[in-house]
């Protein structure tokens, strides 16, 4: 039996081992600070020992944050070493939660989770419970029957996810655990069958966009300047502006071109017969890799000052979120091309890569100039009531990156 094989019949027979670690890893609530949560440190600690038991050296990277009792926000990295030690492919996942938001809507409860047919439910069963437990039994696999990966095997445990990442991947980013010629797996966004890997995003950038004129009666208009037209103004020019200078389609995306949304408006005045003198509304523009951010704001820029001459009002633009996403990770990149071969072998399945509108920690790794996909089998309950992960996905995602990381 070749040494993959056996590494795929010891995941298999893990399966009953691998449920009950999530088990006890989800009973141990973990929601970020953020959303007033508490319980990510034991997790991590709780975590940090199951790596220690199976012979792997944990180094702990604390980022201070006052807000949590211990001062510390934790992450863990591990590597196993491979037969070229030269680079490394790091599978990655996060130990924090979002909330379970309102419990009238679950089932049981979030944090007591529980087994129901072939399903794990809890908060964080799915995100990102199940990544976590897989990436970790395909290491274990591994490391139990001696098998050497390819390239080292680093696995990174996160937190603060949920919340932007500012005490998880990016202090760790920014302390140089990756290197630019590594490799990232991150199994947090999949569809039901594994087919999808995802290698790009757009850029996102959000817009609040402040207008000032003269608030006045709605029978004398004159008196004053209607902040409302000129903003509705300015929303026209802008989407008009946009569609027609950024028009390009790209088939690695669904949908194909960039977006620009003007979405949210804020209340302005509480009676009809006022003429308003402010008037607030956002954009939500997702954009190709290949139109840099700083061109699309110089072209925002100039609509603004324009308008702003040709009325008379104050028009301010404030970027509310700014994630450029330049780097797409390429088809033919080895990562890809792994995760291709593995999906094919053990599933027969041709995956296909594709790109997003924006919002994974991938997107970081990408930035640093690694190779990245985002990857995993699951049924997109995150965030959602009655979150559950598939006891069958959990085990046969461990089989993929246990290939992946062998081959
Ligand atoms: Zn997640």
């Amino acid at each position: 039996m070749s040494n993959l094989n056996k590494a795929i019949d010891w995941i298999e027979s893990s399966r009953d081992d691998m449920t009950h670690f999530m088990l006890e890893m989800l009973k141990i609530k973990a929601v970020n600070p953020d959303g007033g949560g508490k319980g990510e440190y034991e997790r991590a600690m709780f975590m940090k020992k199951r790596l220690e038991e199976i012979g792997l050296h944990v180094a702990r990277h604390d980022v201070p944050d006052s807000r949590v009792a211990e001062g510390v926000r934790v992450n863990l990295t591990t590597v196993l070493e491979g037969e070229d030690q030269s680079r490394t492919l790091w599978m990655a996942a996060h130990l924090d939660t979002v909330p379970e938001g309102s419990r009238e809507f679950w089932a049981t409860d979030p944090y007591d989770p529980i087994v129901k047919d072939g399903k794990i439910f809890g908060r964080g069963s799915e995100d990102n419970g199940q990544a976590v437990c897989s990436t970790l039994y395909a290491a274990k696999a591994l490391k139990t029957l001696g098998i050497k990966p390819k390239m080292n095997l680093g696995l990174a445990y996160v937190s603060d996810e949920e919340s932007g990442s500012k005490y998880g991947v990016i202090p760790l980013i920014q302390k140089g655990i990756f290197k630019p010629t590594d490799m990232a797996l991150v199994p947090d966004s999949g569809t039901p069958d594994g087919s999808l890997i995802e290698i790009a995003e757009k850029s996102i950038l959000w817009l609040k966009i402040t207008t000032k004129g003269k608030q006045v009666h709605g029978s004398t208009p004159e008196k004053g300047l209607n902040a409302r037209r000129v903003a509705m103004k300015l929303a026209i020019q802008l989407d008009d502006m946009l569609h027609s200078k950024y028009p390009d389609q790209d088939r690695l995306f669904d949908p194909p071109p960039s977006t620009f949304e003007p979405t949210k408006s804020d209340a302005n005045v509480d009676n009809i017969n006022t003429v308003p003198g402010v008037d607030v509304q956002y954009f939500d523009c997702r954009i190709l890799p290949r139109y840099p951010l700083g061109e699309v704001i110089k072209q925002i820029e100039s609509v603004r000052v324009d308008l702003e001459k040709k009325t008379g009002a104050t028009i301010q633009i404030d970027p509310i979120q700014t994630e450029e996403n330049t780097n797409p990770t390429p088809m033919e990149s080895p990562i890809v091309h792994k995760l291709k071969t593995s999906l094919k072998q053990l599933r027969g399945l041709d995956a296909k890569p594709i790109g997003i509108g924006g919002g994974t920690v991938g997107a970081y790794f990408r930035r640093k100039g690694m190779d990245t996909a985002v990857w995993s089998t699951l049924d997109d309950l995150a965030h959602q009531p009655n979150e559950y992960c598939k006891i069958r996905n959990m085990v046969d995602d461990a089989k993929v990156f246990a290939y992946v990381a062998t081959i």
